[in-house]
């Protein structure tokens, strides 16, 4: 079964998924990696807080500690989580202080959202405790695994947004956002994660957000049949590339090539045959 993250190889580079899913060469971890990675553990722990934190309110608990406590519950479990990755972030001298400093912003503006949504149902109901815990909605379900038999892919999506009446997914995103809407390739991730959600949830939404460190509120992107079909089509694509024994060609964007992990070796045309005869000869 491919994973997304195969899906999204392809879409950089058709080579790079055969090199990595059928020579299996490794990425090495970079510190780009490893910090996304630690961000993501971030929005983790600051949504698995929740629950806690909102069956602890009481009628007699007023507006500005309940919007107190979200705020050092969040920064608090954020901490705890880059601390618990100190020393993956040591291995490339990154410094917990500074993941902190750079996700602070978002995690505070997460807290102040989900303390409003509170706010708003202790307002409406006046239901306090477990119970106003059951009326919280979204629930918020981070890094969830999800797979889709008929399509052979799985993945982890980021987050997912679960409402009454709809099931929403969101892609969290350390790099820079566009001046508007999202990156093509970001887009077309989040597009793979609702076709996958719609082999697990009735009532997926037709729309999903990315959400940019750097960016408030996240953007939002409406699903189209055209966006469907291209993802589709990637599937199958990256289907037959990991099936194959044969390389495709090198793409034409020096742009990736420089900035891809491979741009030593990929370009051995000799190496890489040798590769796929071994592979051959040792199926
Ligand atoms: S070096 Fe260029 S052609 Fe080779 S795998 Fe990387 S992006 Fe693709």
């Amino acid at each position: 079964m491919l994973s997304v993250t195969d899906i999204m190889t392809c879409e950089f580079c058709p080579r790079k998924l055969f090199l990595t899913k059928v020579l299996k060469w490794k990425v090495p971890e970079k510190a780009v990696m490893v910090r996304g990675s630690v961000i993501h553990k971030v929005f983790e722990e600051t949504a698995d807080c929740e629950k806690e934190l909102v069956q602890a309110i009481r009628a007699d608990t007023d507006k500005e500690t309940i919007e107190n406590e979200y705020r050092l519950a969040y920064v608090d479990a954020a901490k705890q989580a880059i601390l618990s990755q100190e020393e993956r972030l040591g291995k490339f001298n990154l410094r917990p202080e500074e993941i902190l400093d750079s996700v602070k912003i978002a995690v505070e503006q997460e807290a102040a959202d989900r303390a409003k949504n509170t706010l708003a149902l202790i307002g409406s109901d006046q239901v306090f405790g477990a119970e106003l815990w059951n009326l919280v909605t979204p629930k918020i379900l981070p890094e969830k695994r999800i797979e889709s038999e008929s399509l052979g892919v799985r993945g982890i999506v980021d987050r997912i947004e679960l409402y009454k009446e709809k099931t929403v997914p969101v892609e969290i995103k350390s790099g820079a956002s566009p001046r508007e809407g999202a990156w093509p390739n970001h887009k077309l991730q989040l597009v793979a994660y609702s076709l996958l959600m719609k082999e697990e949830y009735e009532n997926v939404a037709d729309h999903g957000f990315v959400r940019y460190l750097n960016e408030y509120p996240p953007r939002k992107i409406i699903f189209n049949p055209f966006m469907e079909l291209e993802m589709k089509k990637l599937i199958e694509k990256s289907k037959d590339i990991a099936g194959s024994t044969e390389p495709p060609a090198h793409i034409k964007d020096n742009k990736k090539c420089d900035m891809c992990e491979f741009n030593q070796d990929c370009y051995d045309t000799g190496f890489i045959r040798t590769e796929v005869e071994k592979l051959m000869d040792n199926p």
